[in-house]
């Protein structure tokens, strides 16, 4: 009988065991699913969907109160960040002011045939560096715009061929001028959703770090071609490239590659703003650089029908 016994005990309990690992891993997994939601919504939340909240279930445990501690949590950091970009705004807005007015005063004194050669040299200095200015200001007021949505775009059908024709016409001159070579390929009409003059902003953008970007005699191409459901528009330089460490930054804001590279002027708000210009569009911005090679802008967007 002990015999028998201990062969059925032999027999089944490696069986047990496995029922009851089974079991063991089945219930973890069950009181962890919560935990597991909490983490893949913490990990999507970022500063441009700080709107968002963790999931709460009602089970009044420590799970809940994790929850919804996180969440206010939240609420307090979305909070700060607002009044920020609230700031950012009206300081840029109200900065326009007198930053127009001491340009004008400065212009209207160059004007002055008396003035002596070093107070025309500060007077010009002054409108450089005050067109400068303006050009900072109204591109962080363009990035508050974009942050509070305000600006809803205009959804109507936009061919991209004619955008990048306009974009190209401005920019074919600066390249002569530079002595590069612009090439430029337009496939037939593309229409795409949205703001003709968002949308050639965003290509004159990638124009102009190409222009800023490449010594003579380097090579500038365009090409916009087009599938059955998406466009591709390439802006190729053979300009200095971009180290691979700063191509990942270079979309950030105020971010600038190391500009002893290129002892070029700029803020680092303008691939910011093609970003965002890109992302109202439901397009894709991508680089591909190579340092002292060149650089290569693809953007793909979504067609849509006539
Ligand atoms: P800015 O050109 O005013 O500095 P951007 O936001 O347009 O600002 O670009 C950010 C940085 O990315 C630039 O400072 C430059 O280092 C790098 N960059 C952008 N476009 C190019 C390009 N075509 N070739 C080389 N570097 C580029």
């Amino acid at each position: 009988m002990l015999d028998s016994f201990r062969q059925g005990l032999l027999a089944s309990a490696p069986i047990l065991l496995l029922i009851s690992m089974a079991g063991g891993y089945w219930m973890s997994r069950r009181a962890l699913r919560p935990v597991d939601r909490i983490t893949a919504t913490a990990r999507s939340i970022s500063i441009r969907n700080l709107s968002e909240r963790l999931p709460v279930a009602n089970t009044g445990d420590e799970l809940q109160r994790l929850a919804e501690t996180c969440n206010a949590m939240l609420a307090r950091l979305e909070s700060a960040v607002n009044q920020i970009k609230q700031f950012t705004a009206d300081a840029s807005h109200e900065l326009r002011g007198p930053l127009s007015f001491t340009r004008t005063v400065a212009e209207v004194a160059l004007r002055n045939p008396n003035a002596d050669p070093e107070s025309r040299q500060a007077f010009e200095d002054i409108v450089d560096e005050a067109a400068k200015a303006a050009i900072l200001l109204e591109e962080m007021l363009t990035l508050a715009r974009a942050d509070a949505e305000a600006s809803a775009a205009v959804r109507e059908p936009v061919d991209l061929s004619a955008v990048v024709a306009e974009a190209c016409s401005l920019a074919r001159p600066l390249a002569e001028q530079r002595n590069l070579a612009f090439s430029v390929s337009c496939g037939a009409e593309s229409l795409v959703l949205g703001d003709f003059p968002s949308l050639r902003r965003l290509v004159w953008i990638l124009l102009d770090n190409a222009l800023k970007y490449t010594e003579a005699p380097g090579l500038i191409e365009v090409a916009l071609s087009a599938g059955v459901s998406e466009a591709k528009l390439l802006v190729r330089d053979s300009g200095i490239g971009i180290a691979a460490n700063d191509l990942p930054r270079i979309f950030d804001r105020f971010y600038r590659a190391d500009p002893s590279r290129s002892q070029v002027e700029g803020n680092g708000l303008g691939l910011a703003i093609a970003k965002w210009i890109a992302e109202m569009h439901q397009a894709q911005l991508s680089v591909a650089s190579e340092e002292d090679k060149g650089t290569t802008f693809q953007i793909v967007f979504p067609l849509c029908r006539a």
